[in-house]
């Protein structure tokens, strides 16, 4: 299922919970005006939500090129629903398959599982025509500009520390900023950037001695 159609699936769902609401709401002798005010109100939210979140850049193959670290690569897939196991070639090949496959469309519909699931669950006919909008642009292409600006940047978008005044390379984790930041310009680059963060902290905490061992 694809993840535009689970969206609508699971849309249809949402609209008709928030109709049950209102009419319960009535029911109970609400302020019917007020009542349906709220529930458009969490509607719009709903959408404004899941089109910034759910509605992201395809990134291109020359892009998907310049991943070094395969745990972006896996995180990428992920975000796309692809299958994110394999080494780094493979996830990079997969990439590569889906960015050709979605390269005359500049965003894509990613979902999460539990949507898909809920898609799948009412099997809901695929749309015959994906709309078609601009390709693909490279969103690393700010890359050289963002390396100049760096001195801009206080903190390193994936450990939060201190970014050194000169070098671009954060000295906690090792991220290459130039590449981070370009990439946290995009909507899917902020998808990779929450999810790696998410991991390299747990990791930095990990590896931070415990106070038992230095006695
Ligand atoms: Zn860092």
């Amino acid at each position: 299922m694809e993840p535009k159609q689970a969206w609508g699936a699971f849309s249809i769902i949402v609209v008709l919970a928030d109709t049950i609401a209102v009419a319960l709401l009535i029911d109970l002798e609400y302020e019917p005006v007020l009542v349906a005010a709220i529930a458009l109100i969490a509607l719009l939210v709903y959408f404004y939500v899941l089109y910034k979140r759910y509605h992201v850049e395809v990134v291109p193959e020359n892009d998907i090129m310049q991943f070094e670290d395969p745990d972006d690569l896996r995180i990428l897939c992920t975000i796309y629903g692809l299958e994110s196991k394999g080494n780094d070639a493979e996830l990079r090949n997969r990439l590569l398959a889906f960015a050709r496959a979605h390269g005359d469309s500049a965003f894509v519909w990613v979902a999460p599982k539990t949507v898909q699931f809920f898609g799948t669950a009412l099997e809901m006919p695929p749309t015959a025509g994906a709309t078609r909008t601009t390709g693909a642009k490279s969103l690393l292409e700010e890359r050289t500009k963002s390396e100049a600006n760096l001195s801009r940047v206080k903190r390193c978008p994936i450990c939060n520390a201190k970014v050194p005044r000169k070098g671009s390379i954060c000295k906690e984790c090792g991220a290459d900023l130039g590449f981070y930041v370009a990439l946290g310009a995009s909507k899917v680059g902020k998808l990779v950037l929450s999810e790696k963060a998410g991991e390299v902290r747990r990791k930095l905490r990990y590896e931070v001695p415990s106070l038992r061992e230095d006695r």
